[in-house]
């Protein structure tokens, strides 16, 4: 008999040609299971975006609410439609005066192009500033601004006048000038192997910013939602952006983006032309009502964010091991760095044996992620900490 399995590589276009190829059945809180029941430990969130866990009640009862009331009805931005309305409004008063006012998307990479758009419609200016080692997404105007030759270069000619900057070098902020339209930046760079920012360099970007003129672009969209302790990153460095773009965790396991700005800087996208950016499923009423149920969550459960700090402590201290050169990160967007990239590899696929999801970075060949769910308990850390320190004896070099 044909299984899944060939049909997925069949009819299902890849991409790469080692996909994982793991069957998960069903998801409960930090697990998977796949179709022989076996139980895997999710330490990736589907790359940051279950922040809490799979099949949480709320956002669940909120999908089938919405599916039931409506799904879509019309393209984003004629019709008034409650759930979009409720998260634009609950983001609003979550974030800082300046950023009162959304435009949702579906992904990422929508979030990241139309926040380009915006910065340089409304400052009238060419360039775009960006940073080596960066990952904005996979649609021509992110790639343009990813940090990455090898990723970029076999699709070139790409978006013009784009500027890369050294990440954490305050120096290089220098070809920040007059013609700069933005700066985009992640406050921590994932995907080159978690880069925390230095002391004090993202406000020199916001002040490059200001004296320039140029608009600061932050995205967010792997390190909101209390990824790294608070709500937004940027709460920890005292660094307020002009354009926030989010994802990932937004739509609470739902497809869902934004980018989110003052209605003043909002509004060029409105005239001259009119219909700046359109998208016909973004904000998507069944994902705006998960978003949704996960944000009220989030910010009604204080405990969920303020357990973050003291769940990256206990992932420190038992990951102790000869091995573990470094952990890298901020709350439980971690790094875990090895003495080789060979071990690195050795490690994902005996994890994955003993039932833990981990995963690699695009950028960074010498460590693995630990991005699980924040809801993850204290008990669940120590029995996944006690089979990735078995994992790494098994592998050893030594
Ligand atoms: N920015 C960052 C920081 C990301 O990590 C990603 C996705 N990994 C994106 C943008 C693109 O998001 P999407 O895949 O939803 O287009």
């Amino acid at each position: 008999m044909i299984s899944s399995r060939q049909f997925f590589l069949r009819y299902v276009a890849q991409t790469s040609d080692f996909p994982q190829m793991l069957e998960i059945d069903r998801a409960d809180g930090i697990w998977l299971y796949d179709l022989h029941g076996k139980r895997y430990a999710d330490l990736v969130s589907g790359i940051s975006v279950s922040n809490l866990g799979h099949g949480h009640p709320e956002i669940v009862r909120a999908v089938s609410e919405q599916a039931e009331k409506h799904m879509h009805l019309m393209v984003y931005g004629e019709f008034i439609q409650s759930p979009q309305v409720q998260l634009a409004r609950l983001l609003a008063e979550q974030l800082p005066d300046n950023l009162d006012c959304t435009y949702f998307v579906n992904s990422g990479s929508e979030a990241i192009d139309g926040a380009l758009k915006l910065a340089r419609r409304y400052t009238g200016r060419p360039d775009v500033a960006c940073f080596r080692n960066a990952y904005h997404g996979g649609t021509t105007g992110a790639l343009s601004i990813i940090g990455d030759e090898r990723l970029k270069n076999p699709f070139r000619p790409l978006v013009p006048g784009i500027k890369q900057l050294e990440f954490n070098d305050s120096e290089s902020l220098n070809r920040i000038d007059s013609r700069t339209a933005c700066v985009v930046v992640e406050p921590i760079q994932a995907e080159a192997g978690i880069i925390l920012p230095r002391e004090g360099f993202l406000q020199k970007i916001r002040e490059k910013c200001d004296e320039t003129g140029a608009l600061l672009i932050l995205d967010e969209i792997q390190t909101a939602s209390g990824r790294t302790g608070p709500l937004f990153a940027f709460e920890s460095y005292g660094v307020v952006p002009d354009i926030l773009a989010l994802a990932k965790s937004l739509g609470g396991g739902m497809p869902l983006g934004a980018f989110i700005a003052s209605s003043r800087v909002q509004s060029v996208l409105r005239r001259n032309p009119a219909l700046g950016h359109i998208t016909t499923f973004g904000g998507h009423p069944v994902s705006c009502a998960a978003g949704l149920a996960a944000l009220k969550v989030l910010t009604g459960d204080k405990s969920i964010l303020e357990g973050v700090v003291q769940k990256e402590n206990l992932f420190r201290e038992k990951l102790v091991h000869p091995d573990i050169m470094e952990i890298r990160g901020k709350g439980l967007l971690l790094a875990v760095e090895l003495r080789n990239p060979e071990q690195v590899s050795r490690f994902m696929k005996k994890s994955l044996e003993r039932g833990i999801i981990s995963d690699q970075f695009l950028f960074y060949d010498r460590a693995f992620r630990i991005s699980p769910p924040l809801t993850i308990s204290k008990k669940e850390i120590n029995e996944v900490c006690d089979v990735i320190l078995k994992v790494l004896d098994l592998i050893s070099d030594r």
